[in-house]
């Protein structure tokens, strides 16, 4: 008989792993999201909690306290993370270990790495990404944050907005222009630490979803930045950028799958119990209907992201994949998630059965990382289009 073909790209040991995310997330996790969702700020001990798991350090070498895994490895804890059900907890554990941590592995050089990651691992520092700002944030190159250097120190001037973990943040990766005129080689990544005098971190800010995460501005008045904290070579701010937000919109869409699954897993709980007109309202053929449209648009998904996650795995181009993977996560996880609410009839608009945060924090993946719109755009360019 012909050997059977992988129906994913996990293997056993992901698998394995899988089950102490899933435990660990259920147990020490969950249980706290609804009184955390009351707040804009979990509390810093969970980033601590994680840490005593490894879980900030899948993909950081061992040597600087990391676990050495694979984009395999965090792609199952993103996929696990969504368990926890708000959007808020899992954007900033993920930024932290999954975007800012990898960057300085990646980019850094040996005394940054010292100083950075072991304290990270651990949850005991906690790292944010400055990118966007008031008046860039798809048009990233007209950012005005500019770092003029001056012997041995870069004085940083600028502001930046909608910065996940940017209140409680130790150490930011700031994107800034320090060559104005050197268009996207004149960017540079400053790591600018908490208590840097001139380094103001703004209160979490008030918004739609992802109520239990922290949302805030930052602002540097000729905060002086020792050159010793530049991450990579000066100039290659705006492409090492870039090379970040792949991966970060490959998490996003791999975490959009599974919250509509367990979304759509909650809904059909549901609907085979609720009864209307003497039947489980799912055995009405038009709801019948909405959860098979429901679970096919969230196969097809899952399907398109595996795709991209094998390609970034082979490190093969794969722009255009990821930029279609978000996208349509996005899309079909506003479609479930009005959906699952739809079914839910008037207790779907009530907090208690937490499809209303899956309603509110889905809203932010065809935002956040990259707009569908400038996904379509890249992806467009790159067909020839
Ligand atoms: C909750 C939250 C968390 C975030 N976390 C972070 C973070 O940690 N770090 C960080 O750096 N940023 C973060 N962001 C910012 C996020 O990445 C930006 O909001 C996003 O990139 C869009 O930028 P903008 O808000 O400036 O919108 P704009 O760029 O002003 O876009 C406004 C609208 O115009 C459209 N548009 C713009 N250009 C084009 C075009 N060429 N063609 C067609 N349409 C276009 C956009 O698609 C969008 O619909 C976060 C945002 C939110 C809301």
């Amino acid at each position: 008989m012909a050997e059977k073909l992988p129906l994913v790209p996990f293997r056993e040991e992901h698998e394995i792993f899988r089950q102490q995310c899933r435990r660990f997330v259920e147990k020490e996790l969950t249980p706290h999201v609804m009184e955390w969702e009351k707040g804009q700020n979990f509390p810093d001990e969970v980033f601590r909690w994680v840490g005593k798991m490894g879980l900030h350090g899948i993909l950081i070498p061992e040597e600087y306290g990391g676990a050495g895994g694979d984009y395999l490895m965090a792609s199952v804890w993103v996929e696990e993370m969504a368990r926890i059900r708000s959007g808020g907890v899992e954007a900033g554990i993920g930024m932290h270990g999954l975007i800012v941590l990898p960057a300085i592995a990646r980019f850094g050089n040996e005394n940054q790495k010292k100083r950075f990651l072991p304290p990270g691992v651990k949850g005991e520092k906690i790292g944010a990404l400055g990118l966007t700002e008031p008046v860039a944030g798809s048009d990233l190159a007209n950012i005005r944050t500019v770092a003029k250097r001056e012997g041995d120190h870069y004085f940083l001037t600028g502001s930046k907005t909608f910065i996940t973990n940017g209140s409680r943040a130790d150490f930011v990766l700031v994107l800034c222009k320090t060559d104005p005129g050197a268009g996207y080689r004149g960017f540079s990544t400053l790591i600018v630490e908490k208590g840097m005098p001139g380094f103001t971190q703004g209160k979490p800010l008030e918004k739609l979803g992802w109520h239990a995460g922290d949302t805030s501005e930052l602002t540097f008045e000729n905060v002086a930045v020792p050159v010793e904290n530049r991450l990579g070579e000066e100039g290659s701010g705006f492409y090492n950028s870039m090379a970040n937000l792949e991966w970060e919109r490959l998490i996003m869409a791999l975490g959009t799958v599974c919250s509509a699954q367990w979304a759509f897993d909650r809904t059909k709980a549901y609907v085979l119990q609720r009864e209307a007109f003497g039947r489980p309202i799912g055995k009405f053929q038009v709801n019948r209907h909405k959860m098979v449209d429901m679970a096919m648009e969230i196969e097809a998904a899952r399907q398109l992201n595996y795709h991209a996650l094998r390609k970034w795995i082979n490190q093969e181009p794969c722009a255009v994949e990821v930029s279609m993977a978000k996208v349509f996560a996005s899309r079909m996880g506003e479609f479930v998630a009005t959906t699952c609410l739809q079914l839910h009839g008037g207790y779907g608009y009530m907090r208690e059965y937490e499809i209303e945060r899956f309603f509110r924090d889905v809203r932010i993946n065809a935002i956040g990382g990259g707009t569908s719109e400038i996904l379509k755009e890249i992806a467009g360019r790159l067909m020839g289009l």
